[in-house]
């Protein structure tokens, strides 16, 4: 009998991924379809790190490496931690990881028993929920508005907290918004959190680099909770390294001792040939990374004020990652000929069959009201794609 397990059937797929296949197989097909559904640095990995890669070949790292990851690769991190965020770290506090993604599940199953709560701010990154029900605990969605630039209040926290809450996670810079949690914004929460001494916070900082208005903030920095928060990183977006799949996570020394011991019988150590090309990634700084930043500001600033000729989208102004995420829902109840417009999903399939746009939609984000557009492609065609929406949108009575 074909009966996949109720744990997975229960899981929904990533709709980011989907989308993004969707897009690919009508490109396939001869379609000029314009993705902008998938989040992905379009620039290539710079040539230093792909250079080590091809060393690394050379030398033959090509066995099976330590389960958590190289030493040298971890001695970077500690590294990064302390000159990048002003963080501690012990080496056998890095636990290195296939992508940021495995990361997040290798800390959850880690962590969560049957039935524990796991705090997720709502809008949140598609595959938070579907990990967490992976692991068997529930998520506990916060929902956020584009009032708070779509920002849980310490208010918020101390309302969700109940005594099964066994973890916060959220992303700052985030995926889906491209809010940004100031200092005191964190402050706020570190102190609510500090009050419950069984909750660990989750902080997904992989879009840490990509920041257009200053330093980056991580909640790991208050020494009150500290020994309490697992930093979740790695090189996928700020070094164009998607493809590489290496993420890690600077975390409690028991944490990490957890994860390496389901590491060790799920995956063993992350590919070694990217984890080199990773140290060198991490060792050579961020004027690379910098460059790539400046260019995303200049795309997100050229979209916001085409987004403002566009009657009915209301957007937050992102302050990072490469995400727009407009609150649609003016179109709901529109039609263009038979089709008629209720929610996100329906207005993303519009604009894909009508404007050959990929988009996502908030359903996925825990935003039902919103659409996602990744601005991670060039200008050019960003703005051509904005065109074709307009022009979609206009036809909608
Ligand atoms: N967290 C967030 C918020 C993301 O957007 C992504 C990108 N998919 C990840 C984690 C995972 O990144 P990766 O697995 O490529 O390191
Ligand atoms: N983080 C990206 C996104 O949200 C990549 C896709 C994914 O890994 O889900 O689009």
């Amino acid at each position: 009998m074909e009966k996949i397990s109720d744990r997975l059937n229960k899981m929904p797929v990533s709709a980011t991924l989907a989308m993004a296949q969707k897009s690919r197989d009508l490109q396939a097909q001869g379609v000029d379809v314009i993705n902008l559904s998938i989040g992905e640095p379009d620039f290539d990995t710079p040539q230093h790190i792909k250079d080590a890669a091809k060393k690394a070949i050379d030398d033959n790292f090509t066995h099976y490496p330590p389960v958590p990851g190289y030493d040298s690769l971890r001695k970077a991190i500690v590294e990064k931690f302390k000159r990048e965020n002003n963080l501690e770290f012990k080496t056998e506090q890095i636990v290195v990881s296939t992508g940021a993604k495995h990361s997040i599940i290798n800390v959850f199953l880690a962590i969560l028993n049957p039935g524990d709560e796991v705090i997720v701010p709502a809008p949140y990154w598609v595959s938070y929920p579907a990990m967490v029900g992976l692991a068997e605990a529930e998520p506990v969605y916060v929902k956020c508005t584009i009032d708070s630039d779509f920002k849980m209040t310490a208010a918020q926290l101390e309302a969700a907290i109940t005594p099964k809450t066994r973890a916060l996670i959220f992303s700052s810079p985030s995926n889906p918004t491209g809010n940004l949690y100031s200092r005191e914004e964190l402050k706020s929460l570190a102190k609510v959190i500090e009050k419950h001494p069984n909750i660990i916070v989750v902080s997904d900082e992989i879009y840490e680099h990509i920041n257009f208005v200053g330093k980056h903030e991580s909640i790991a920095q208050f020494p009150e909770i500290k020994d309490r928060v697992v930093v979740v990183n790695g090189v996928s977006k700020g070094y164009a390294m998607t493809g590489w799949r290496i993420g890690f996570i600077g975390a409690p020394a028991w944490i990490a001792k957890a994860v390496t011991k389901l590491q060790g019988q799920f995956t063993s150590g992350a590919c070694t040939i990217a984890q080199k090309a990773s140290e060198a990634a991490l060792n050579a700084g961020v004027e690379e990374v910098h460059k790539m930043t400046a260019i995303f500001k200049k795309r997100k600033d050229a979209v916001l004020e085409f987004m403002k000729d566009i009657p009915g989208l209301k957007t937050n102004i992102p302050e990072g990652a490469f995400y727009v995420f407009p609150e649609v829902s003016y179109f709901f109840g529109k039609k263009y000929e038979d089709t008629i417009i209720n929610t996100s999903n329906d207005l993303a399939l519009y604009l894909l069959d009508k404007a050959h746009v990929a988009t996502v939609a908030g359903d996925a984000f825990g935003s039902p009201e919103c659409l996602r557009l990744s601005y991670a492609t060039s200008e050019e065609l960003m703005l051509e794609a904005l065109k074709r929406i307009k022009k979609a949108l206009s036809e909608l009575k």
